[in-house]
């Protein structure tokens, strides 16, 4: 590294953070050195501020040694670091000078939630009342009412609308609260920095120590990720038995996550698993309206019911549809009609419901139960062949829109009465099983069938 020329004690910083911002974690640089002011070069020491006691203990223990090294580096000699605190340091930066302190504090550790994910602008229905109680329930009895919690559904169901919504809940009737919202993505990747610039105490500490509440995203990521698993492991025993509460989401059920960890699942399963299914056709409206409303969009009753009788199996998209015809609307001056809404979503809708043959039902079943689709044809028994095969002809009645004589066709040439049966049977299946349900939710998500029903 460059030497400065360095009398000036603030410019010394600058050239330090440089130099360290390559060397920690993007977190530990923000969080612990950035706020960090260089107050004074007296000979061999350099004397650093710090904004509390707190904070000058961990940086002790953690980075006294990385900030000598560097500093002395930069002065081309040995120095001793001094570390004092200076409670003004605490209010510099903010810019609410009457803000008491202590949410100071919390600010600093703010946890980054979309602020429209709250539990006002959730609208519930049967698909998901259940979920939504259990995220009311633990946002207001933290770790007392089920802990984990894990929420399942697919995707763009409001997963993450409703953990985020725990987060902001807690926030507000706790601000002091220590709450960690984070996607598994994320969380995999300061497991990857920790072990990579030796920082794993400062990783700990902020998940197992500094940590009331735990949220974290899409937790089937974490499949086959050792490392990480490991890491979460560990947090999650220790958060446990803190009684510190932990939500995570996933878009399978805790058995269906491939390659991770049986003590892992089997924790998952020591709390409450919460699905939340695809929204009923009233709720798909509600969730319409109240959109419409919030974002001061216009919207009739026709259109409303078009959308919603043509987008059913994903919220996500039924708002984007929303939002697209709205847009397109007010850039073409036009007004939204029923006949406006077909048009602009026409492509939309007939290429998905294009891509719905039965062929593709039969290769994606296959596929998703690891058999072959000449095996799904055949006239085999065998269990493992059973239920790929009576999916497949469930889905193809339900999606590819084909008849019963015509499915026992492609079906391997067998009798209508076969395929009238499979599907009676995994209809009253998917009633009872959670586990079916979330397959073939699956199965319908990588289908992208929200065009049919
Ligand atoms: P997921 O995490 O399950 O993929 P999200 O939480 O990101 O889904 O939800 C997708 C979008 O749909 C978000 O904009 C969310 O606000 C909205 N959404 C989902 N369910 C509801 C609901 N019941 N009421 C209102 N908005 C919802
Ligand atoms: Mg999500």
């Amino acid at each position: 590294m460059s030497k400065v020329d360095i009398e000036d004690p603030e410019e010394l910083w600058r050239a330090f953070l440089v130099h360290a911002k390559e060397r920690v974690s993007g977190h530990v640089y923000e969080t612990w050195l950035k706020p960090l002011r260089c107050a004074e070069i007296a000979g061999e020491t350099v004397r650093l501020e710090v904004r509390d006691q707190f904070s000058r203990d961990w940086l002790c223990d953690h980075y006294c040694d990385f900030i000598r090294d560097g500093l002395a580096e930069l002065l081309g000699a040995a120095i001793a670091v001094d570390l004092v605190v200076n409670p003004a340091l605490a209010v510099r930066s903010e810019p609410d000078p009457e803000e008491p302190q202590q949410v100071e504090s919390t600010k600093e550790r703010r946890v980054h939630l979309n602020p429209r994910y709250i539990f006002s602008s959730f609208v519930s229905g049967p698909s998901n009342q259940f979920a939504l109680a259990a995220a009311r329930a633990v946002a207001d009895k933290p770790a007392l009412s089920y802990n984990p919690l894990f929420l399942f559904g697919g995707t763009g169901l409001g997963k993450t609308h409703l953990l985020s919504a725990i987060g902001h809940q807690v926030l507000a009737s706790k601000p002091e609260a220590k709450i960690i919202y984070t996607s598994s993505e994320q969380f995999m990747n300061e497991v990857v920095n920790a072990v990579r610039f030796s920082t794993m105490d400062a990783f700990h500490q902020k998940y197992r120590r500094n940590c009331d509440i735990l949220l974290i995203d899409d937790i089937q990521m974490i499949a086959g990720k050792d490392r990480t698993q490991h890491e979460f492991f560990h947090i999650f025993n220790t958060l446990y038995d803190l009684q510190r509460q932990i939500v995570v989401t996933s878009d399978r059920l805790p058995h269906e996550i491939p390659e991770i960890e049986e003590r892992l699942r089997t924790r998952f399963q020591w709390g409450l698993i919460a699905d939340i299914q695809p929204p009923e056709y009233e709720t798909r409206v509600a969730i319409l309206r109240k959109k419409a409303m919030t974002d001061g969009l216009p919207l009739n009753a026709e259109v409303t019911d078009f959308l919603a009788k043509n987008i059913r199996s994903n919220v996500r998209e039924l708002e984007g549809a929303l939002v697209r015809i709205v847009a397109h609307a007010s850039l073409t001056g036009a007004t939204i009609t029923l006949d406006y809404a077909r048009q602009v979503l026409a492509d939309v809708l007939v290429s998905r419901a294009q891509s719905i043959s039965v062929e593709s039902i039969q290769k994606l079943v296959a596929q998703y139960f690891q058999v072959r689709v000449l095996d799904i044809k055949s006239q085999r028994r065998m269990k493992v062949l059973v239920r790929p095969r009576q999916v497949a002809m469930y889905l193809s009645r339900k999606h590819a829109g084909a008849s019963y004589p015509d499915l026992g066709q492609r079906f391997g040439d067998k009798d209508h009465t076969t395929i009238m049966s499979a599907c009676k049977k995994i209809e009253a299946r998917l009633k009872e099983d959670p586990s079916l349900r979330s397959q073939v939710l699956e199965i319908e998500r990588q289908l992208d069938v929200h065009t049919k029903q």
